[in-house]
């Protein structure tokens, strides 16, 4: 008989870990609590040679997975370019990833608004239990629920996400909403700029309509993150509707006066291309930064893989890189059967590499929180941050 696998989340590590155990023959099917399809999460996704080896694995897809920017550069006050570094880049889309990674799946094994609440195992099967009261069993359950799960304390309860104390915010403008003068360098770069406790980023994605690559029909991403200490956080995130968000906050319910100083900030501390890009936002998102390490990624017949086990800050660009390589590691170790020996190898593989990368985002990341009391903050060279930021592992000096 097919060993068979219960995938709870539908996002990126549940699509990979599909695709890579339905081709070693498991029998498999994902469960999603949301019940519509999914949409538009994180814009941007930049891309290295391993990520696009697993996308064709998984989809057989050879097609390029986005936009191209071949230089990094920085920006003085004025716009002019002051720094740059030759790292040629393809910058894709969460969406795009979804689509291609979603077609593999067919309809009937992927179930929407299937929220798990429970699990159970024993020496024979696990049992995942979802509040509309279905019951999966299989010989695996595959816990790819995101940083925010409950589930993974089935696995490690010592396991919690951290807040960075720095908040990114982000938009999408796109490029025919911005002036050719502007267009000029934020068409051609993937672009950083480190105002004092601060850093943006931007760089150019997919488009929505038809010829999504072609130049003048993209659009631009941008991300910029600010130091908000914990105490000020539960500010921010206070609703318009008067509603207090805890983690996370709806981008409607983002009060306008905390829009218009966020405009006001990029008008007078960023290079004019930078303004001219915050301010053509017609939506802003709050993205309060997290991030997550665990002890353990198994427990029986339980595992945990993607952004449920590990979650780095964006600045290693490293999320689904690290998803596809959870899940394709897993259907390495497995091949065509269920064995718990190999889970632990498996695990012994994983923990190792996820947690150097989630140590690299904390040290990339270190100077955009508030010095502590008696710290003196000391402001990254532009060009290591352009060295280090969003790169392959393979080109990291001290990845073995
Ligand atoms: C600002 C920002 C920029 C980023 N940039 C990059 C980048 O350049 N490159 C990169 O590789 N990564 C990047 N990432 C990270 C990347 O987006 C994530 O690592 C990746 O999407 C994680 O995928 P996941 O499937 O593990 O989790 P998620 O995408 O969080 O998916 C979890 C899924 O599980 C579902 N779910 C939750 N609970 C349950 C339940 N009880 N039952 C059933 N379903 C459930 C959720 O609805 C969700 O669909 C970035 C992240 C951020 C925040």
């Amino acid at each position: 008989m097919k060993p068979s696998a219960t995938i709870i989340g539908g996002s990126m590590a549940g699509l990979f870990a599909a695709t890579a155990l339905s081709k070693k023959g498991w029998e498999i099917s994902i469960h999603e609590k949301v019940p519509v399809p999914l949409s538009g999460r994180g814009a941007g996704i930049a891309t290295y040679d391993e990520l696009a080896d697993l996308v064709f694995k998984a989809t057989n897809n050879n097609n390029v997975l986005g936009t191209t920017a071949k230089l990094r550069v920085s920006l003085d006050n004025d716009g002019n370019i002051n720094g740059s570094y030759n790292y040629p880049q393809i910058y894709t889309s969460w969406q795009y990833l979804f689509s291609i990674l979603r077609e593999q799946i067919s309809d009937e094994n992927y179930y929407m608004g299937d929220d798990c609440i429970k699990i159970e195992q024993n020496n024979h099967e696990a049992i995942a239990y979802f509040e509309n009261g279905k019951k999966k069993r299989s010989d695996l359950i595959i816990i790819a629920n995101g940083i925010k799960s409950d589930l993974r304390s089935y696995v490690d309860k010592s396991a919690h996400p951290q807040y960075a104390e720095y908040v990114g915010w982000r938009g999408v403008v796109n490029e025919e909403e911005i002036s050719n003068k502007s267009l000029e360098t934020l068409s051609n770069y993937f672009i950083i700029v480190l105002p004092h406790n601060q850093q943006i980023a931007c760089y150019p994605i997919a488009g929505e309509g038809e010829n999504p690559f072609e130049i003048g029909k993209r659009r631009i991403n941008w991300i910029w993150y600010k130091p908000i200490p914990t105490k000020l956080l539960k500010e921010l995130l206070l609703g318009k509707s008067g509603q207090q968000y805890e983690d996370g906050i709806p981008p409607n319910e983002i009060r306008q006066e905390v829009i218009s100083d966020l405009f006001e900030e990029a008008q007078n501390n960023l290079p004019p291309q930078l303004v001219e890009l915050v301010k053509a936002t017609k939506q802003p998102l709050i993205q309060p930064i997290f991030d997550l390490k665990s002890m353990k990624m198994h427990n029986g017949r339980v595992v945990t893989i993607g952004d449920a086990a590990f979650t780095a800050r964006p600045h290693v660009g490293m999320g689904v890189t690290k998803a596809a390589m959870d899940a394709f590691k897993l259907s390495e170790y497995l091949g065509d059967n269920f064995n718990l020996d190999k889970l632990s190898n498996w695990e012994h593989s994983r923990l190792k590499e996820s947690q150097f990368i989630v140590n690299r985002g904390r040290k990339l990341g270190n100077y955009l929180s508030l010095p502590k009391e008696n710290e003196n903050l000391i402001m990254p060279n532009i060009q290591n941050v352009l060295k280090d930021t969003a790169i392959s592992l393979y080109d990291i000096e001290d990845y073995q």
